[in-house]
């Protein structure tokens, strides 16, 4: 068995009441975690050369242990005439990831990743065909986050400096396979600056195959963000071996843990599939669908499969979604076709860290 070099601790490893007691540990002053939290979260700030409120003799102590560099920019793609922009990071193992930053008129959105590879060995997916290499920590994930939003300040997007307004977890990676890391990245990104970034818990949203233990804990946080559930088809048989965790949680107890989440929260969730021709796209799946769904608290939000190198597998006909999407309407199931950004840039998932690799 190899052994990593662990990666080094990050004060968005921490709450902000170990930020302090580690401070105080170093034998500085509790209130220096404070000052450390203001340049990271509120100004996007990780250089301490110009951190003028804390002593020069200070700053190389503070920096090495509150903010190690944890992630390198390899290279950025954009497309959309600039408005979606993919970094590809490189960790302090070598180990590569991706984030997708997408500016539209009335948000502005990033999509990151909480872990490098996955496990979940989706067969139309470019990262499940990796598998699982592991899992970021919240300094990882937060950094990508802390990345976009100073982008978004530093006006590097069409339209002027801007604010980073939504986060989805749909970068590489299950979420709720790497629960504690990302928990303590979500508290990082609803906590108020100074010791977050103070971006509204109804503005962020966590996908999943669906981990029926994961979607009840994530319950018990007492949060409103927004879950998402890669559903793909609503039918066991098929899904099976398109979300091969379906041997585990079937569709039904996935759609159960979901209600409860909608229950507890008041917040609706999302029902992921992406319409992969001939294979889930049928009208009488859409129709099994869309009886699995009606009065349920649900949104369907297709995605026209983005193909993966190598993949046999490509996107529906128009008339084949056209349909899907009457066929739900018809159930009165609240339905979107997500827009395809970044299709020439490899948005789907994954695919840029696998082109690199
Ligand atoms: N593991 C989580 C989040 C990561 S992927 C999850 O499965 O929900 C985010 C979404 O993109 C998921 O719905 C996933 O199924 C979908 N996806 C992955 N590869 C895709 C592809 N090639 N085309 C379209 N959607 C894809």
């Amino acid at each position: 068995m190899t052994t990593r070099a662990k990666t080094p601790e990050h004060l968005a490893d921490l709450d902000p009441g170990e930020r302090r007691a580690k401070a105080m540990s170093l034998g500085l002053p509790a209130f220096r975690a404070n000052q450390i939290s203001t340049h990271y979260f509120t100004h996007y700030n990780d250089d301490p050369e110009s951190w003028s409120d804390i002593p020069q003799g200070m700053r190389e102590l503070v920096a090495s242990e509150f903010l190690p560099k944890l992630i390198t920019l390899v290279r950025s793609i954009t497309c959309d005439n600039g408005k979606t922009r993919k970094d590809l990071w490189r960790l302090h193992d070598g180990v590569l990831v991706e984030s997708v930053l997408m500016k539209y008129t009335d948000r502005t959105t990033v999509c990151i990743s909480s872990q490098a590879g996955c496990g979940m060995d989706c067969p139309f997916c470019a990262t499940g065909q990796a598998g699982l290499t592991r899992n970021l920590t919240a300094g990882e994930i937060t950094a990508q986050l802390v990345a976009a939003a100073k982008s978004c300040a530093a006006g590097e997007l069409p339209g002027g400096p801007t604010r980073l307004s939504n986060v989805v977890f749909m970068g590489m990676g299950e979420p709720l396979a790497n629960y504690d890391a990302v928990m303590r990245t979500v508290r990082n990104i609803v906590t108020p600056q100074p010791d977050g970034l103070g971006i509204g818990a109804r503005s962020v949203t966590v996908s999943t195959v669906g981990l029926v233990n994961g979607i009840e804990k994530l319950m018990d946080e007492d949060l409103q963000i927004t879950l998402a559930v890669s559903l793909h088809t609503p039918d066991d048989q098929l899904r099976d071996t398109l979300v091969p965790i379906n041997n585990r949680f079937k569709v039904a107890e996935v759609l159960k843990a979901a209600d409860a989440y909608a229950d507890k929260t008041g917040r609706r969730y999302s029902i992921e599939y992406a319409l992969i021709r001939d294979i889930n796209d049928q009208a009488w799946r859409a129709d099994l669908l869309g009886k699995l769904l009606k009065n349920r608290h649900a949104h369907v939000n297709l995605i026209p499969l983005n193909p993966t190198p190598g993949s046999k597998w490509t996107a529906s006909r128009k008339e084949d979604e056209k349909e899907f999407v009457r066929v739900l309407e018809s159930y009165w199931v609240p339905v979107t076709v997500r827009d395809t950004r970044g299709r020439e840039i490899d948005g789907a998932c994954g695919q840029l860290a696998a082109a690199e690799a």
